[in-house]
């Protein structure tokens, strides 16, 4: 429905524009970022300085002020249970003179921050109700700002819309009741004028409710037309056994049985299509050249495909270093690939002169031909995009092996809840013998982390420092969102800590894969000793001469980002360090960070601190959220998938 039956004014359906807000559908999806709780006043007895509440105030006086800061409006209070003084300020909002001058003598509610100081309790800005109006002392929905849109106005907007506009059902009553979720209108109701907490929960259970159910069935669906046989046998293990036996070490037991598993399975003319999962470290890769191997072996190509340029160049030398003195043949392929260069390598692609290509994304667009495809290993699967899952589905149609390296494993129970009906799984559950695990620190300041740093560079190891990604895209003018540190920043402070010998170099994504590959070899020729980054190394990046990863505003940062990032140090027999550099005390994923060294643990607690009952988070889209969200709520997920396979494809 067009935004033009709401009768506003043009102007303001372009600021909604400018939100994605296109149609009355999207304006009542445009759901409240957060809920401030205003039920119960506090009096001044009870309310701690610097906490958001309400209160019961009787107004007794207003005027207009001036200060440096401006004109502001002050109104003098007395709070209702106690009758001390409380003074309230707007600053910018003139208009509100009239508004609580007509609310002298009565008694109002006022909901905001409230401050103690020497001059007394005050409220800055706050919201203001008279007491006989909606919305005072009730659950206060928090909207993302639309620019230009005064807040009361995008939520009187929002209930026009309820007037005219309802969501189409598309679950019928019995499933509402089987699964205890409201109907749909009933959950946007709730979610934008919830009565208690448990509204907004039950809102949100029917919208995850939905989420998980049309994920569930597009993967059952999926599951259901893959293709189970495949035409690419492994007879032949020749080259394949050879680059076992040349490894300087022996694979762990993990690793034998999933290549014995895979080569098994593909001998009998299966279609293999797994998830290969195992902790930072384990040794996903090594397994991964073994199976491409094994496909060369027999006269099949094979594609390998990581999700940055970085990672992908990585695993092309590496590969590249075992497959030479074989006399076999990898092309690299990425967008930064072109002209004669991209030319020759999709010639030798098609001719089959390379067994093995190995790139970004690129190596799946459409000018690339392949000759007999047997294999696509995908690295790090979930930073990878729906539309390329789409160009490999073709591939699967026509029985090609398929891989699935996951960065962030599973305890393998629920890997099988919730991947069971299309993958295979395998895991690999014991590191390499040898490994010391990862010293992890929490520290308070930039200058605790330089002092502890410059020791093991006295030592001739390395370190890298990843500040977080500044998420342009967040652009709400949040009072209480601080400011993360950003590249710049640090690599200033550590240029002022640091002598002159120790060289240090900063790398971003916006840079050019070229001059990050550039970075990245000085890095690994140990010319540079600390390398300042965003989260761009999260993933792969193998130094093994670093020894210390310092993560700064370290609470800003996911368990599974964060566990990623310590897995870059801790790849040789010298002892690690991560140091978490935050000055939140309590937090529960840093503590978590340092109790355990385990993946398959740190998931476990992620989803135990995420997956609190609350059903929150439902910003997100695409199909990583879905994941996300299947995995926080695996029993309501597998719930709901036991449901569909039971009404649809009639299997108890
Ligand atoms: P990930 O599973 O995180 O992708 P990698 O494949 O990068 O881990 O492996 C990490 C390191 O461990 C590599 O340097 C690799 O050569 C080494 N490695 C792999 N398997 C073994 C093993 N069985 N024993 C010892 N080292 C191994
Ligand atoms: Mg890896």
């Amino acid at each position: 429905m067009d935004l033009s039956v709401l009768n506003i004014p043009q102007k303001k359906i372009e600021q909604l524009n400018k939100k994605k807000i296109t149609s009355v559908e999207t304006l009542l999806s445009f759901l409240p970022r957060k809920y401030y709780d205003y039920r119960f006043p506090k009096s001044l007895d009870n309310a701690r300085s610097g906490e958001r509440c309400s209160m019961v105030v009787i107004i007794k006086e207003v005027r207009k002020k001036e200060s440096r800061a401006g004109i502001y409006v002050e109104a003098v209070c007395r709070e209702k249970y106690t009758s001390g003084f409380i003074s309230i300020r707007w600053f910018h909002q003139e208009y509100k003179y009239n508004e609580i001058y007509n609310l002298c003598e009565m008694e109002a509610v006022v909901c905001g921050k409230v401050c103690c100081n020497e001059y007394g309790w005050s409220f800055l800005n706050p919201e203001v109700f008279s007491t006989d109006v909606d919305g005072a002392l009730s659950i206060y929905p928090v909207y993302s700002k639309v620019r230009g849109m005064a807040d009361n106005y995008l939520k009187d907007t929002i209930d026009k819309g309820f007037e005219l506009f309802g969501f189409e059902e598309t679950t019928d009553k019995n499933t509402r009741d089987l699964f205890c979720i409201s109907d749909i209108n009933t959950a946007y109701r709730n979610l934008h004028h919830p009565g208690k907490p448990e509204d907004v929960s039950a809102g949100q259970k029917r919208l995850v409710f939905d989420t998980l159910y049309s994920f569930a069935y597009d993967m059952l669906k999926t599951a259901h037309e893959n293709r189970s046989t495949s035409p690419y046998v492994p007879s032949l293990l020749t080259n394949c056994n050879r680059l076992i036996q040349t490894l300087p070490y022996d694979l762990t037991t993990d690793q034998k049985t999933i290549i014995s598993t895979f080569v098994n399975k593909a001998r009998r003319g299966e279609r293999v299509n797994a998830l290969l999962q195992g902790d930072v470290g384990s040794g996903k890769t090594v397994v991964a050249f073994i199976l491409m191997l094994c496909m060369s072996d027999n006269g099949y190509q094979s594609v390998l495909m990581a999700p940055t340029g970085i990672l992908a160049r990585q695993h092309y030398e590496e590969l590249v270093r075992y497959i030479e003195p074989m006399g076999l043949k990898a092309v690299y392929l990425s967008g930064d690939v072109k002209g004669k260069e991209k030319t020759a390598a999709l010639k030798m692609i098609k001719s089959g002169e390379a067994q093995f290509i190995v790139g970004t994304h690129a190596v799946i667009s459409k000018g690339v031909e392949f000759n007999n495809l047997g294999l696509t290993v995908v690295d790090e699967e979930h930073k990878f995009g729906v539309v390329q899952r789409d160009a490999l589905k073709d591939k699967a149609d026509e029985g090609v092996h398929s891989i699935s390296m996951s960065a962030t494993p599973i305890p393998r129970s629920l890997a099988l809840t919730m991947y069971g009906e299309s993958f295979d799984i395998f895991t690999i559950e014991t590191m390499p013998d040898g490994r010391k695990p990862v010293d992890t620190r929490r520290l308070r300041t930039d200058e605790d982390v330089f002092r502890f740093m410059y020791v093991e560079i006295n030592r001739g190891h390395q370190a890298y420092i990843v500040c977080p990604l500044i998420d342009s895209s967040e652009t709400d003018d949040d009072e209480e969102k601080r400011k993360p540190e950003s590249v710049n920043e640090i690599y200033e402070k550590a240029k002022g800590f640091f002598p002159e010998s120790v060289k240090i170099d900063m790398i971003t994504g916006k840079m050019k894969d070229e001059e990050k590959a550039l970075k990245i070899n000085a890095f690994k020729n140990n010319e540079t000793h600390i390398l300042i980054a965003t989260t761009i190394i999260e993933v792969g990046v193998n130094v093994p001469n670093a020894t210390i990863i310092a993560v700064m505003d370290a609470d800003m940062f996911g368990l599974a980002g964060l566990h990623q990032l310590r897995g870059r140090v801790g790849r040789s027999s010298l002892q690690s360090y991560c140091l978490l550099r935050s000055e939140d005390e309590d937090n529960e994923r840093l503590k978590a960070m340092c109790s355990t060294n385990n993946g398959f643990e740190i998931a476990q607690e992620d989803l135990k601190l995420r997956g609190t009952g609350e059903f929150v988070g439902l910003k997100q889209s695409g199909r990583d959220a879905n994941m996300e969200l299947a995995l926080k709520y695996p029993m309501f997920y597998r719930d709901i998938k036991n449901h569909i396979k039971e009404v649809i494809y009639h299997e108890a």
